[in-house]
This record gives C-alpha cells, structure tokens and sequence, in this order.
C-alpha cells in the first residue's frame, strides 16, 4: 500500500468552506485510490509523514454545477449586444440554428466539462423528450413558458399542465421544472398560476429577472429599450399584462413577491439589478441565485453585487447561460470569469458551483469523504 498526498490551491469535500493550500490524503492499493482525509497541507503531512506529496492543479472539488444553460443555443454564435437588442436582433435571427440537434452539441460540451450536474432551459418539445429519456447526466430540464398576454393565459396553463403530466412519466436523471421567462414577458395571471402549479407539484423553478438596468427602468417607469422590445412582439400594454401600473417602488423582485411568486422558491437567474431591500426578499423566501458573469458582460447588464447577497445569506450558483451570450458551456472557464468580473476569491467560487448549483437546482450537495473513492473527486488544472 502506498500513500499520497494530492495538494491543490483549493481543496473542497462538499463540507463547511472550501480550504486553501490544502491536500487530499489517499491510499493507493492495486491501481484503487481510497480517500484517508482532506486537511491543510502542513496538517496532512503531519498526519501521514510517509506520504508523498504530488501537487495537481488549482482546484480539487466534487464534480460541479452548471445551474443555467439554454443547449438548444449551442448552435447560434456568441455576440455581444445590450440586453434589449440581443434577443430581437440575434436570437430571434438565428431561430433556424435552434433546435435539438444544437441541444444535442451543446450536452456533449457539457459532458466533457467534468460537470456532475445542469440546469438547462427548454424551449422545444423534442428537445425535452431527449433530455428526459436520453441523458444520464443529473439534471433539471426547466420548461420555458412565455406569454405577456393574460387573455392566453388559461389556455397555455392547460397546455402546460398537459406537458407536465406526460413528461413527468419520463423523468429518470434528469428532472422536470418550469421556467416562466421573466417577469415582463409573462402575464401576471399566468405567472401565479404557474408558481402555485409548481409549488402544488413540487415542481422547480427558474426565472430569468433583474437581468438589465432597463428591466428596472421598464418597472419603476414604464419606459426604457424594453418597451421597443415589448411592442415587437406585440405584448399588451403593461397595466394589462401585469395588473398593475409601474412605480418607483416597484422592482421586479417585489413584483415576484407582491404576485406571491417567490413563496414557491424560484430559483432567480442573474438577480444583477437588485436592492438591498431587493436582496433581503431575497433571502426571507430563501432562493437561490445564479449568476452568469459572462454573459451579463456581453449583454452590459452590470455584475452581480455578490458581497450583498452573502451578506443576506443568500446562496449563490454559477451558470454559464447559452454558448451564444457567454462564449461557452464551461463552467471551469465562467469560474475564471467570475475571478476576473467580481473581485471574488477562488474559495468563494468553488462553493458556488459546488454547493450553490446543487441547491439551485433542488439536488442534495455532495459530501466526499474518508473511505470514497478518489475518482469521485475532480481536477481544475
Ligand atoms: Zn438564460
């Protein structure tokens, strides 16, 4: 039997904060590596003197989380373009390259990240079905939902409900959620039917909010880029499509509250453009958010004010949102993002695409300890 110990920058098992200048002690017995403990390094060398030391990269860390993705993307090319001009002037003029064959693209990228676990957003049906019956990655396939108009709104509950029932039969790795898109361009009577559905059925939850400084704007004032956007795609007027007017009070988030939306615990994609008070609704429902450094650069949406949010105790994830506004589906390379764009430590980071992801996705977080198995651990270079 020999012993090594493996010794990286950052070493996390799942447990309390990741560790810096820290080791993994293993035993090495016919080819099988079996954990004997995670430590610092001087405590590990104390601990088993015999063992030698072999240094292997950045990061030791259970397989991580890629909580936010749009695969069926993974076909149209990254651009760069403000917020309220990126889904009008490239996705909407790319939707022939969507589809389940750039799903299919995009979960191989995803595979061969290392990732342990995604949170994908889907818009077509077939690329449900494949998601459900053909991966073994663990996952949520989110179904997205999109419609400002409430007159339609009954209409689309009971198509939706319809789904839901067909592929919760499906449901193996990957699990069924939905997704209203955002606050703005879904009803507001759809939006509650849509949360107290998914709350009844237990059902998890994504929402796209507080992305752009103009979503704000587009609730504080009823003004701004959005409203071009709105009246492209022929949402009614927004007194009727949310049942109430715009205010200076108001912020997309209390509007989620407000609609009771939040008590069924949606997880809340980007979250940039929010309030203290903002973060403290936040935290009373217990959400989680996750952050995409990338792609809120590429759309000029701002950066996450993370610090707000720990001071909350609101857990964060990362994602990397489609390959189309964030360059790619690597979570190791949205990570290095994330070190460059938020003046954040790599700690900090690993527990977000560890810990964080698992929980943004409604997945217990693993714990890896004395006695697993080494492979059960990952290495970022
Ligand atoms: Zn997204």
């Amino acid at each position: 039997m020999e012993r090594l110990i493996y010794a990286a920058d950052v070493v996390y098992n799942g447990v309390g904060l990741p560790l810096e200048q820290a080791g993994v002690a293993v035993s090495v017995v016919e080819g099988t590596q079996t954990i004997l403990g995670f430590a610092k390094l001087e405590m590990l060398q104390v601990q088993f003197p015999e063992a030698r030391v072999q240094r292997l990269g950045r990061v030791i860390l259970p397989r991580p989380v890629n909580a936010h993705t749009h695969l069926d993307l993974s076909s149209v090319p990254f651009k760069a373009l403000p917020y309220p001009r990126w889904i009008p002037e490239h996705v909407m003029q790319n939707m022939a390259l969507r589809g389940l064959e750039a799903a299919k693209i995009g979960l191989n990228h995803l595979k061969n990240s290392g990732i342990g676990a995604f949170g994908d957003i889907v818009a077509r049906e077939e690329v449900m079905d494949f998601l459900l019956t053909q991966t073994d990655l663990p996952g949520v396939a989110y179904w997205e939902v999109l419609s400002a108009d409430p007159s339609k709104a009954d209409e689309i509950m009971t198509a939706t409900v319809e789904r839901v029932r067909r592929w919760r039969k499906l449901e193996r790795q990957v699990k069924l959620g939905l997704s209203p898109h955002t606050p703005f361009t879904v009803s507001s009577k759809l939006l509650q039917r849509l949360a107290e559905f998914a709350r009844l059925e237990g059902l998890p939850l994504q929402i796209h909010v507080s992305e752009h400084p103009s979503e704000l704007e587009l609730f504080k004032t009823g003004t701004g880029a959005l409203t071009a956007f709105l009246k492209n795609v022929n949402a009614p007027p927004l007194e009727t499509s949310w049942g109430r007017t715009p205010s200076p009070a108001l912020s997309p988030i209390k509007y989620l509250a407000e609609l009771r939306v939040l008590e069924a615990k949606p997880t809340l994609i980007h979250a940039v453009n929010v309030s203290e008070e903002d973060v403290r609704i936040i935290a009373q429902y217990g959400c989680t958010v996750v952050s995409c450094p990338r792609s809120n650069e590429a759309l000029e949406c701002g950066s996450i004010p993370w610090k707000l949010f720990a001071k909350h105790g609101v857990e964060l994830a990362l994602g990397t949102d489609s390959s189309a506004s964030g360059g790619s589906l690597d979570i190791r390379e949205e990570a290095s993002a994330a070190l460059r764009l938020l003046e954040v430590d790599l700690k900090q980071v690993v527990r977000w695409v560890v810990k964080g992801g698992y929980r943004a996705l409604g997945l217990k977080p693993p714990v890896v300890q004395r006695g697993d198995l080494f492979s059960s651990l990952t290495v970022w270079e």
